[in-house]
């Protein structure tokens, strides 16, 4: 977007594209499919976009070569093992249809935990900005074979904007499904269904989400608009598009109206878009009304000790924590200067007592400005 919020071609673009365009309901491999964005890819590449590729389906291939029987539905617990039977297929078939167009494919596999750990998140990021830089299609899905409740991320709709926000970062994340985007009511139910457009950064369109996913792909349309808001909301453009669409990518990429376009906040900086999408909290800071004004309306401030009532959970400095007001609302995240036990310490306390409280010389502030960032609802 430039500055009077045209389309400018991105320079880098996060595709994702569901369990249902790439594997039939069978579980067979949608091979035309595959060769057609394969293509599309190749067409985005020429053209100077830098791409990544993120692609579900391990689980859909898995069940199929294992049980060979369309109505045999994976049990609670069997989807980790067919994604491992499943994902190495998966990624034949994508390195086959990209290498007919002469693009070469890597395969990355990553579980929540590896954005959340800042220090894992910057591995990933130059490990990508390497693939990108030799002219190598990254393609990434989530680690399912390993990833427990407490580190997967749900869904790769979620886990892409994870990616683009927080390890690329791109300027366009399209998210393409078996839907050719959002609908005022499910099109497949209803005739006079009306296909949104554009969606403006501060509206809330989630009551026309309709729809679940499947047995084998988890995201359907409500986590679509979950993801695609954590990503506007750190300044990146969503288009949700029908990804059986012919020439779909090209259209998007030169700013054609296709699908529904989630229209960005403004851009945040790295760091803060990195805190912004970070879903594993340590602790929770609750702060009185004088602190909550300060971070929401004063341009620059830090969260003091002064102004915290209370502190939740069990965190170590350098640790994310939420910021709350007395009626449980977020107003900010960040990382904690001190733990859980020091913040509890000099909490209503002037920072020049820090020393004497802790015992040990730190920061003035529990949360520098630098380290935060104001959540989304208060600071429209
Ligand atoms: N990672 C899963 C797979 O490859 C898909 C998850 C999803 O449907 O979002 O099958």
């Amino acid at each position: 977007m430039d500055t009077a919020g045209q389309l400018t071609t991105p320079r880098r673009v996060v595709v994702k594209v569901g369990t249902r365009l790439v594997v039939e309901p069978d579980g067979r491999p949608r091979r035309d499919f595959l060769t057609r964005i394969g293509g599309e890819i190749r067409g985005l590449i020429d053209k100077g976009v830098e791409v990544v590729l993120i692609t579900s389906g391990a689980v859909g291939i898995g069940r199929r070569i294992i049980f060979d029987h369309p109505g045999r539905l994976l049990r609670v617990g069997e989807r980790p093992s067919a994604a491992a039977v499943g994902q190495p297929v998966l990624m034949q078939h994508w390195a086959k249809a990209l290498g007919e167009v002469g693009v070469t494919v890597a395969q990355v596999l990553l579980t929540q935990d590896d954005v959340v750990d800042r220090g894992r998140c910057m591995r990933l990021r130059e490990t990508l900005e390497d693939l990108l830089g030799w002219g190598v299609l990254p393609v990434l899905n989530e680690n399912d074979s390993v990833s427990t409740e407490s580190v997967t991320f749900g869904e790769n709709d979620l886990m892409a904007a994870m990616v683009a926000v927080a390890i690329t970062p791109a300027e366009l994340l399209v998210i393409l499904s078996d839907q050719e985007g959002l609908f005022t009511a499910d099109p497949r139910a209803n005739a006079d269904a009306e296909l949104i457009c554009e969606v403006q950064p501060h509206e809330d369109v989630s009551r026309f989400a309709s729809g679940a996913g499947g047995s084998e792909s988890l995201g359907g349309m409500e986590k679509k608009l979950e993801a695609a808001k954590r990503a506007t909301d750190c300044g990146i453009r969503v288009v949700i598009a029908g990804g059986n669409v012919e020439g779909v990518l090209g259209r998007i990429v030169s700013g054609e109206a296709t699908g529904t376009c989630m229209l960005p906040r403004r851009r945040l900086p790295s760091r803060k878009a990195w805190l912004a999408v970070h879903l594993m909290p340590r602790g929770t800071l609750v702060v009185d009304d004088g602190a909550r004004r300060a971070l929401l309306h004063r341009d620059g401030a830090s969260l003091l000790p002064s102004g915290i009532v209370e502190v939740g959970g069990d965190f170590h400095a350098g640790d994310l924590v939420t910021v709350r007001d007395g009626e449980g609302q977020e107003v900010a995240r960040g990382l904690a200067n001190y733990s859980a036990e020091e913040t509890r310490a000099i909490m209503g306390a002037h920072s020049s007592q820090i020393r004497e409280l802790i015992g040990r010389e730190g920061a003035a502030d529990v949360i520098h400005r630098d380290d935060m960032v104001i959540s989304a609802a208060d600071s429209r």
